[in-house]
């Protein structure tokens, strides 16, 4: 791993440069001791009360003209929230951007990209598989008015045209882990906006605005949140682009609330040590499968990460049955292990030809390391991997009351 990330690399901005360790539990709570709070606040307002129409008026005009973060009280929750808002400052900062908007999950913050765009005339996205299996459904099924050009990173430049929006990757890719050259790929998209989706990296393990990416894209429902319990999604970018983001967010609604803003922004403050901890543990597990008889082929990304993808000789179904401590469920990126096959699950909705050309193989199955003991997840995976088909008998679910 490249120790030299840890130095936060800010651009031109004055801002001292700070850790991003320290960036994760300081950031969006700058005024906190001002205030004389620790803990930042809560803010669940739909609405708040103003006695002066007329500048309430200037600052809706200000926002319709603009999209900028409104001056004091947000007038609505659907234009703008102060604890969420904390949450966009803090992931900015370790993204290292001018802004970031925050959304009700990672498909919203896609949908408002594609919104904004094609808002614009630029209904044409290019594209590299494999992507999240609802992106790729999303794009293929043009069910946003745009129309998706597939290609590999070599045929980008090529794949662009006048009405080109947007260059789509995500880089290590969900479930693959196939890595792509951001700083090549940014050059080759020349003034197309390149989206990278950094979900499975996060900004511990690589910052692609750095590398030219002038869209950062999460599923905060995953290693952001951290702890399985919110759903959310972000678009970190330069103030020009976020500026028509929180126009589309504001006119079609899909707004993150408070309470995973919160959340989110809590579990931002421990993303560093989760990251390095559950990633140390999957570069363990990865060494242990390369050499397993068992195992017919281990994704693992040069940039490391807590993702391991593996293909079995045997039936990647009963090892699904088989796990015992880990748990089989689709998402990521929780503190405790999951464990899922992307042809089944979260890649169902994409052709069987079009997850075959993204490399997606029927016997892929798909792990998210966790925080637990090493030895404890090795024993449940070795022990799975030998299941039978008798393992887990089936049981007839219970009736619903
Ligand atoms: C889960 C995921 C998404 C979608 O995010 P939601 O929060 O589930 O809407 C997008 N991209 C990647 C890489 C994901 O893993």
């Amino acid at each position: 791993m490249d120790t030299s990330m840890d130095a936060f690399a800010s651009d031109a901005s004055a801002a001292p440069t700070r850790a991003l360790a320290t960036e994760a539990v300081h950031a969006g709570r700058d005024d906190l001791a001002e205030l004389g709070l620790h803990a930042p606040p809560l803010d669940l307002s739909t609405t708040y009360p103003s006695y002066d129409t007329r500048a309430e008026a200037a600052r809706i005009d200000e926002f319709a003209a603009t999209g900028a973060r409104p001056d004091g009280p947000p007038v609505y929750a659907r234009l703008d929230n102060p604890t969420t808002g904390r949450f966009e400052t803090a992931l900015a900062r370790l993204e290292g951007t001018d802004s970031a908007v925050a959304f009700a999950s990672g498909m919203a913050a896609l949908s408002a990209v594609l919104l904004s765009r094609a808002s614009l005339g630029l209904r044409h996205v290019v594209a590299v598989r494999p992507l999240y299996g609802c992106s790729d459904h999303l794009l293929n099924a043009g069910l946003l008015g745009t129309e998706v050009t597939w290609t590999d990173p070599a045929g980008v430049a090529d794949a662009i045209r006048p009405d080109t929006g947007l260059v789509m990757v995500e880089t290590p890719a969900n479930p693959t882990l196939a890595e792509v050259d951001v700083r090549a790929l940014a050059h080759a998209c020349g003034s197309v906006p390149l989206l990278v989706d950094n979900t499975f990296a996060t900004p511990v393990l690589q910052r692609p605005a750095e590398l030219g990416a002038r869209i950062v894209l999460h599923s905060a429902t995953k290693y952001l949140g951290g702890h399985g319990d919110v759903m959310g999604g972000v678009v970190a970018c330069d103030e020009e682009f976020a500026r028509g983001l929180r126009q589309v967010r504001f006119a079609t609604g899909g707004v993150l609330h408070p309470l995973a803003g919160y959340l989110l922004l809590r579990g931002l403050s421990t993303l560093p040590v989760r990251v390095r901890a559950a990633s140390a543990t999957a570069a363990e597990l990865v060494r242990r499968l390369t050499v397993d008889p068992r195992i017919a082929r281990v994704h693992y990304p040069r940039i490391g990460g807590a993702m391991v993808a593996f293909e079995v000789y045997g039936d990647p179904h009963d090892v699904i049955a088989g796990v015992r401590l880990i748990t089989p469920a689709v998402s990521l990126g929780s503190v405790d292990t999951l464990i899922q096959h992307p042809a089944s699950i979260s890649h169902r909705i994409v052709d069987a030809s079009d997850r075959r050309s993204g490399g997606i193989s029927d016997r892929l199955l798909r792990m998210s390391v966790g925080l637990e003991d090493v030895e404890d997840l090795w024993r449940d995976l070795t022990q799975a991997l030998s299941a039978g088909p008798v393992q887990a008998p089936r049981r007839e679910p219970a009736a619903r009351a």
